[in-house]
């Protein structure tokens, strides 16, 4: 008798809970949906502008298929891979560098490949940008510096004759975030995320080591700028002491 009893309270609670979380999650998903709407529609308009400016990489098939494949490995581990459409485009640019625009684009120049001397080197860096997508970094900045009015209105007036306007407007201030860089916060962040992305994947975080401790080596005080991917990074020891603590 007092097992049916306290079993009946249980179902009542459930259902009292139930009811008070449905309304919170239906909201959530609603401006979840919200969110990764906006988010496409700048990164795809960066995206085209980004394709526009560079230019392909003219890689072996072999080789575009192994970087492809390092790439398919980590976005199998980040949290949005079933939300976001990740995809990779590798561009002839001898700067070794690697960026990620809001919608999961990841773009890796031939000059990073070069650089790198293992897959795990590769699937580091890479990794650190899939977990820029993954924490959602530059969206959060965009909605601090522009509003989230500004967000709202390019969702809700995709038909308006002002929507371009105000596109090209926000997916201009999205590209020079991503040039200026993110805080030092979000780039321990996305450390500490791309490194777990690589354990995942089966590779060991010794490899990005050794990839950042060589260009430690080869920078002295001042990076040369054929690193500029890393000048807006925070500084090159500390980011080596912060992965070993991971
Ligand atoms: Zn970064």
């Amino acid at each position: 008798m007092k097992t049916k009893k306290i079993g009946m309270i249980a179902i009542i609670l459930l259902f009292i809970m139930n009811l008070a979380y449905l309304p919170a999650i239906r909201a959530e998903s609603f401006l979840g949906k919200f969110e990764r709407g906006v988010e496409q529609e700048i990164g795809y308009y960066n995206y085209q502008s980004l394709i526009r400016q560079k230019s392909p990489a003219r890689l072996k098939p072999a080789q575009a298929k192994r970087i492809q494949r390092i790439f398919e490995q980590l976005v199998a581990q980040s949290s949005r891979s079933d939300e976001v459409e990740y995809t990779l485009t590798i561009v002839e640019d001898p700067a070794i560098n690697a960026f990620a625009v809001p919608g999961g684009y990841i773009f890796v120049n031939t000059g990073l490949i070069d650089f790198a001397q293992s897959d795990g080197e590769i699937a580091g860096v890479i990794g650190h940008e899939i977990a820029h997508i993954d924490r959602k970094h530059t969206m959060k900045s965009l909605y601090r510096t522009v509003g989230m009015s500004a967000l709202w209105n390019l969702a809700m007036y995709k038909n308006d004759s002002s929507y371009k306007e105000v596109l090209n407007r926000v997916a201009g201030v999205s590209m020079t975030l991503i040039q200026l860089g993110y805080s030092r916060e979000a780039e321990f962040e996305a450390d500490a995320y791309g490194v777990r992305m690589m354990t995942a994947a089966g590779y060991s975080k010794n490899e990005l080591l050794n990839f950042w401790k060589r260009v430690d080596a080869q920078s002295g005080n001042e990076l040369p700028s054929i690193f500029q991917m890393f000048s807006t990074h925070p500084p090159v020891k500390e980011r080596i002491a912060a992965i070993q603590e991971i």
